[in-house]
């Protein structure tokens, strides 16, 4: 089991999935085959798959236990979700990332808080399972936070084109009176709190979390890739807007490399979880294992 301390706070890796999804350039339209050639000696095998050239993604959601609460921080893609773009996540029947919770000694009533970095298909899906055809709460006793403009943003993007994302992941926390709308600067304690990180979505945030002077942060989707710390300009493909996600990944990377905090990425390669250095005119990522 993947396991961190960060002071008094104990972190837990919660993978659902690892696999190799798409290509660089189908995600990062910036990266040329001559960036790729120059950083495929440590890329392969962690990050991109020798076999087929597609970046390696991990699907993971990060347990929190501090003193006082028992904490999710995003609920990767879920059971019985309806998503088109990649098949072997619609409609899953797996019961691997409850599995690995109660490996963690975790039962879903347990959890107090689920904090969403974002309401994407990877990282909401276990806000809710569907039961006798409804959805409900996954952790019926957990209040989810979300930023208030994040929910907006789902709720216009529904509007737009019914999306079931929100229909079956956020609209159903809504309904049952479990989400719990915030600013984007939202503190939970002195231990946990939101940071506004938007760009990869409007109301996006990341985590931070502190103890026993010891500073730690979830960056959710703000980067998914190790190379955007070393090419901080380039955007995911999906980044809604893409000028404030590249504002957003350079005052991030400055911050984190100031300031030593421990990174928890989303979508790094395992172990996903380390610090950012400076190097030459940008930056490095630099793996902790788990001790
Ligand atoms: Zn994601």
């Amino acid at each position: 089991m993947d396991d961190w301390r960060i002071g008094n706070i104990r972190v837990t890796r919660i993978l659902e999935m690892c696999d190799p999804l798409r290509t660089p350039s189908e995600w990062f339209p910036d990266c040329t085959d001559e960036a790729l050639a120059q950083h495929l000696h440590w890329l392969k095998p962690r990050s991109i798959s020798p076999a087929t050239g597609r970046i390696i993604l991990p699907i993971q959601s990060f347990l929190v236990r501090t003193g006082h609460h028992t904490i999710l921080v995003d609920g990767c893609v879920g059971n019985d979700k309806t998503i088109a773009d990649f098949p072997h996540w619609h409609r899953r029947n797996d019961g691997t990332f409850l599995e690995r919770l109660a490996s963690a000694g975790v039962a879903p009533e347990q959890i107090d808080y689920v904090l969403c970095t974002h309401l994407h298909v990877d990282h909401c899906g276990w806000n809710t399972r569907l039961v006798d055809g409804r959805w409900v709460p996954t952790f019926p006793n957990a209040r989810y936070i979300m930023a208030r403009r994040e929910l907006e943003a789902a709720q216009t993007a529904y509007a737009d084109a019914d999306q079931p994302t929100y229909q079956e992941n956020v609209l159903p926390i809504v309904e049952a009176g479990r989400a719990v709308l915030v600013d984007m600067d939202y503190e939970l304690n002195d231990e946990v709190w939101l940071e506004p990180t938007p760009g990869h979505t409007p109301g996006h945030v990341a985590i931070g979390l502190r103890s026993q002077g010891i500073g730690a942060v979830f960056s959710g989707d703000l980067m998914h890739w190790p190379m955007q710390c070393i090419y901080p300009d380039w955007n995911f493909r999906y980044d809604t807007d893409p000028d404030q996600a590249r504002r957003t990944r350079w005052a991030f990377l400055e911050a984190c490399s100031d300031n030593g905090r421990i990174v928890m990425t989303s979508h790094f390669p395992l172990p996903s979880v380390g610090t950012i250095s400076r190097r030459h005119s940008s930056f490095r990522f630099v793996d902790h294992q788990p001790p």
